[in-house]
């Protein structure tokens, strides 16, 4: 079962302090969803990995909230676009993960980063039930996913799951086209450039009879 435990944060930007729930365990018992989503038995931690500071709007994962300083275009970034707008609503500490994905935008993290926090963001928004969301989450993880690919220094052990990824997002955004091209650029990427043999089986496996989960 996965349990919660309110957590302290302060905020490293404004300095605010503000309690968030955090997961203190899990399970991984439930569902292989095919873009690699597993769920836990009972309730699923993926919407309590990231926390708002409901004073500024800063974002992240617990690891994000270490003191820190911030450059100027971050710091402009997030206060014009961020705090203004959630001064205006009761926004909750937990799962946020459009922010998460803009804060770490502004503070530069890599394509492949950005891509998996929408990711995450989706299968918060799955989770939900939320489908309009979803679809935003996994346009933006894809449009990431594809960027992180065509990076010269990515990590060719990553490849051939985001060449996986982009094709099961795409399969499941309705794009059945770039769905089988990608699903075909598996067993090659693995050959090339290593990684989990197990990705090839699903890649295969979607081809054959496409489904939404294991
Ligand atoms: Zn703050």
């Amino acid at each position: 079962m996965t349990t919660l435990q309110p957590h302290q944060f302060t905020c490293p930007f404004c300095g605010n302090k503000f309690e968030s729930q955090m997961v203190a365990s899990t399970n991984s018992f439930g569902r292989l969803h095919s873009d690699l989503y597993k769920e836990a038995e009972g309730l699923q931690p993926v919407c309590y990995f990231v926390h708002t500071c409901a004073s500024c709007g800063y974002t992240g994962y617990e690891g994000d909230f270490q003191p820190q300083s911030f450059t100027p275009v971050f710091k402009g970034m997030l206060e014009e676009n961020i705090t203004p707008e959630i001064k205006k609503v009761r926004i909750g500490t937990n799962g946020n993960y459009y922010l998460a994905a803009l804060c770490a935008e502004w503070r530069g993290a890599p394509f492949a980063v950005l891509a998996r926090i929408y990711h995450m963001g989706a299968w918060c928004c799955r989770i939900k039930g939320e489908k309009d969301n979803e679809r935003f989450y996994l346009e933006k993880a894809m449009f990431y996913f594809e960027r992180a690919l065509e990076q010269a220094d990515a990590p060719n052990e990553n490849k051939a799951v985001y060449t996986y990824l982009i094709g099961d997002i795409a399969r499941r955004l309705g794009d059945a086209e770039k769905a089988k091209s990608y699903y075909g650029k598996v067993e090659q990427a693995l050959k090339e450039c290593g990684g989990e043999p197990g990705i090839g089986d699903f890649a295969r496996r979607q081809l054959t009879s496409p489904s939404d989960y294991f």
